[in-house]
């Protein structure tokens, strides 16, 4: 194994290339064999469908170093799970479980020099891609498509430790339409979301925040992350079909269920952020990314959730309960990670 000189402690939420990514390619009507690969670069038609019609679909996972020495990845069947359902939702050809798992643990392998030593706090980010490359000038799903994942390091999220952020509405944009494209992981919905998060930056806060594009009165999500709220011991997320379905906010149930508390999906009017004791943003970067404030400036309207800018007890437990079972310190009942010694 080579050896590298990462600063692993300063790490950010960027690209850095490391040594392989592995592919795999859909012709005739069937997916090819996995190949594993040193080239950063894809060489494809000027008419794929991806580069024009948006023909995209990604996913996002993470490997963590462990304790143990060994290597634990999070949940990657749910996330080849949810890169089917996109696939059915802008017409790919659905990639196998089985293949979509083989080829995470060999990137992963393959580049195990760049998983981040336990005590960082940093883990190896995973990005499977898939995309269109068929060449087509009607609108038609193409007959040719590409699977590919790299990896790259990626820091710990909270440098200065686990802090509260302030958020903003956004009323100008929609990220997706209650019967559009929310519910899949494609590019089009971000490209959809840039001039939300530029207002919102620009504005000084840390994320935009939406609420439902139909009726601008339920809360979204947060950002490119799901929204929870916390009240009366009960965990509650929004119920809407223009939101992506997070494996982080599945499992962050899940942890909430077996702490005893009840657990709501349901339609969430922003007014009620008045009431809520907490709430975070939850997603594969962060797991979570408590939120202090959220500012509603059409509306006049501040709702501060926590007066001193920390997080609460609650969210806290449970951003520690889900890194110590990514970490491996302790024992994984559900059986969300795969273990690759
Ligand atoms: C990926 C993503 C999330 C978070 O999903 P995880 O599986 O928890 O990483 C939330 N919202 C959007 C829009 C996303 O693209």
């Amino acid at each position: 194994m080579a050896e590298n000189n990462i600063d692993w402690a300063n790490l950010s939420f960027g690209y850095m290339p490391t040594d392989y990514n592995v592919r795999c390619y859909y012709r005739n009507g069937a997916w090819g064999e996995m190949e594993i690969c040193s080239e950063a670069t894809i060489n494809m038609h000027m008419a794929a469908t991806c580069l024009h019609y948006g023909q995209e679909a990604f996913e996002g996972l993470k490997a963590f170093r462990c304790k143990d020495g060994k290597i634990r990845i999070f949940r990657m069947e749910a996330n080849a799970e949810r890169l089917q359902s996109t696939c059915r939702g802008i017409m790919m050809p659905e990639l196998p479980t089985e293949k979509f798992c083989e080829m995470i643990k060999t990137v992963v392998k393959k580049n195990e020099r760049f998983i981040p030593p336990y005590e960082s706090g940093a883990s190896l980010y995973i990005r499977p891609l898939l995309i269109g490359t068929g060449a087509q000038v009607g609108v038609r799903p193409a007959n040719e498509y590409l699977f590919v994942v790299f990896v790259t390091p990626v820091g710990p999220y909270f440098k200065g430790g686990f802090s509260a952020n302030p958020y903003v509405v956004i009323r100008e944009f929609d990220r997706s339409a209650p019967l559009g494209t929310g519910v899949y992981k494609v590019g089009g919905n971000y490209a959809a979301s840039l001039r939300a998060n530029k207002k919102a930056h620009d504005l000084g806060y840390s994320c935009e925040f939406y609420l439902d594009a139909k009726e601008k009165k339920y809360i979204d999500e947060a950002g490119a992350a799901n929204f929870f709220g916390i009240k009366n011991n009960t965990y509650i997320t929004p119920e809407s079909s223009s939101i992506l379905p997070s494996i982080t906010n599945r499992s962050l149930m899940q942890l909430a269920e077996d702490l005893g508390m009840k657990v709501e999906r349901r339609q969430i009017p922003i007014e009620e952020l008045e009431t809520m004791e907490e709430a975070g943003a939850c997603g594969t970067a962060a797991v979570i990314s408590p939120i202090a404030r959220i500012d509603d400036l059409e509306m006049n309207k501040s709702y501060v959730i926590s007066k001193d800018g920390k997080p609460g007890p609650i969210s806290k437990k449970l951003y520690d309960k889900l890194r110590a079972i990514q970490y491996g310190d302790e024992p994984d009942t559900h059986g969300w990670v795969t273990v690759i010694d």
